[in-house]
């Protein structure tokens, strides 16, 4: 039998938020953790999604940590390989090769109450911690469509997040579901490649030019050089992202009006009328996630390439049918289509008072204090959980506020000799509440649209619907009375 292994604080995920909350404990004197890690390597959804053109497009001075500024980005918006080489390279500088195990799949925790323990099963043997944090992210569980016959079919599967680069495309027939942002990214990179293209579309997604373009090797040295320019430049990135949050929450009008200057890209970019009202979107510009590009309109006009504008549903052993009723012979289906997000998959593996599994205790609807915390889950932890997730701007500003509300409430741990430490869940309902009201007033509430945003019970559970710096603020700002901390005694006398 293996033996148990113990850390004080155990992480699961090495993405952003595992290395940031890292090198949060360890600039705090927190020595006593690990990160397991599932894959090989780290990076998480930047290890993962390999996909031909896959870039971040959020801008590279913004997208990194605030605390391991990169002067070297080759290009104003980062290509994956360069964002997962940036997160190994802060792995060795903040020095977390010690605490990393990769290679190690969690397969179930479980608060146990008598030892005020969490009790870890992974596949590589047992862990207990006393505290648990999931970092495992929103973007990890690949998602494909509920269609008849995806097992018959005969040919190549893949989704974007799981790009089989060892199989040629080259000459081949392929099918590409989706249109988000993921879709948008890798059809241009392969539509030369095959010899046909069906790039199905159940909603048309709205464009806007963009506005990448490679670094100068003078911009580079003048970064280097003078690292508080970098973060000048990061700042108006912020500040420019950050006023989309007068359209997206506070006066959803205001998105119309941006909306008719989007238009134009299409407008220039698609002449045939018939086309122009395919690619038109139904609902209003930020209801769902707005995706830039200069290439997708243009490869939707290349010869060998067909945009069908229905959902996909059904596949048979060498074709996909459409809601069109149109059967089209492929050898290749790519799913764009996303992943489990508010149905999220890790729920299903964690256990909090009273054995309850954390999907049950959501029904359907995630919610969390800050995106963090729940309440019957003590000394449990999620970074970048319910509504916590942002549609205009980086999520590395989100988890660097959790990681140091995480931080705190460990401390919080320490200071009162306690065992456990839970949320309110008073405070965690008001909070809750407040984020309802907001919501009701976003584009995504009155945009006409429905998105991966929304829980099974239409609720969105995904994006947070304020300023994010004052999302900071309140994550920042320890409220003793947030939290209820119990001692060893008093959990014994329960
Ligand atoms: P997604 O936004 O969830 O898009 C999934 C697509 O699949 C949608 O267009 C959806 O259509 C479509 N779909 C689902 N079932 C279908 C069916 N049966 N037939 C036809 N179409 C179907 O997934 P994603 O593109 O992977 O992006 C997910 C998230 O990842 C993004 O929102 C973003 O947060 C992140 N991401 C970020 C970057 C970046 O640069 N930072 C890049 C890629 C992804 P409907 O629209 O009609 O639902």
């Amino acid at each position: 039998m293996t033996a148990i292994q113990h850390a004080r604080v155990l992480i699961v995920g090495s993405g952003f938020s595992g290395i940031g909350l890292g090198r949060t404990l360890l600039a705090s004197q927190f020595t006593d953790f690990v990160i397991l890690e599932r894959e090989s390597a780290v990076g998480g959804v930047w290890q993962s999604n390999t996909y031909p053109g896959c870039t971040c497009d959020v801008p590279s001075h913004l997208y990194s940590f605030s605390f391991a500024p990169n002067p070297h980005w080759t290009s104003t918006y980062s290509p994956q390989a360069e964002i997962r080489a940036y997160l190994e390279g802060c792995v060795n500088d903040f020095g977390l090769h010690p605490h990393l195990r990769t290679g190690v799949e969690v397969q179930d925790a479980r608060w146990d109450e008598d030892s005020q323990l969490w009790r870890i099963t992974t596949d590589q043997g047992p862990w207990t911690a006393q505290v648990l944090v999931s970092a495992v992210g929103p973007l990890t569980e690949p998602k494909l469509p509920d269609v008849p016959g995806i097992d018959r079919f005969q040919g190549k599967v893949m989704h974007s997040a799981r790009w089989d680069h060892c199989h040629d495309l080259t000459g081949q027939r392929v099918a590409s579901i989706g249109t988000g942002a993921s879709a948008i990214q890798y059809v241009p990179q392969i539509a030369d490649q095959v010899k046909e293209l069906f790039v199905f579309q159940r909603s048309a997604p709205w464009i806007t030019p963009h506005d990448k373009r490679l670094t100068t090797a003078a911009e580079r040295e003048k970064f280097w050089a003078r690292p508080l320019l970098q973060k000048v430049a990061r700042f108006k990135v912020y500040v420019s992202k950050e006023l989309l949050v007068l359209g997206f929450a506070k006066q959803p009008k205001l998105m119309e009006i941006l909306q008719t200057v989007v238009r134009k890209h299409l407008d220039k970019q698609v002449v045939d009328p018939a086309l122009r009202r395919t690619l038109t979107p139904d609902f209003v510009l930020g209801c769902k996630r707005i995706v830039p590009s200069n290439e997708w309109y243009p490869t939707l006009q290349k010869p060998n390439v067909e945009l069908v504008p229905h959902a996909l549903q059904e596949i048979r052993e060498h074709s996909v049918v459409g809601a069109d009723g149109v059967e089209r012979p492929v050898d290749v289906i790519i799913f764009g289509t996303g992943f489990h997000v508010t149905d999220i998959p890790f729920a299903d593996k964690v256990r909090g008072l009273g054995g309850q599994l954390l999907t049950d205790h959501w029904a359907g609807s995630p919610r969390a204090y800050l995106g963090v915390s729940v309440p019957r889950f003590p000394n449990f932890f999620l970074l970048l959980g319910p509504n916590s997730g942002l549609g205009h701007s980086s999520m590395v500003y989100m988890i660097e506020a959790q990681v140091r509300h995480v931080r705190d409430a460990i401390r919080a741990l320490d200071l009162a000799g306690a065992t456990s430490i839970e949320v309110d869940q008073q405070v965690h309902d008001a909070y809750n509440a407040e984020l309802d009201r907001k919501l009701a007033k976003t584009v995504w509430a009155v945009g006409g649209c429905r998105t991966f945003y929304q829980d099974a019970n239409g609720r969105n559970a995904t994006i947070y619907p304020d300023w994010t710096f004052r999302f900071r603020r309140q994550a920042v700002r320890w409220k003793p009375g947030a939290y209820r901390l119990t001692t060893a005694a008093e959990s014994a006398r329960r």
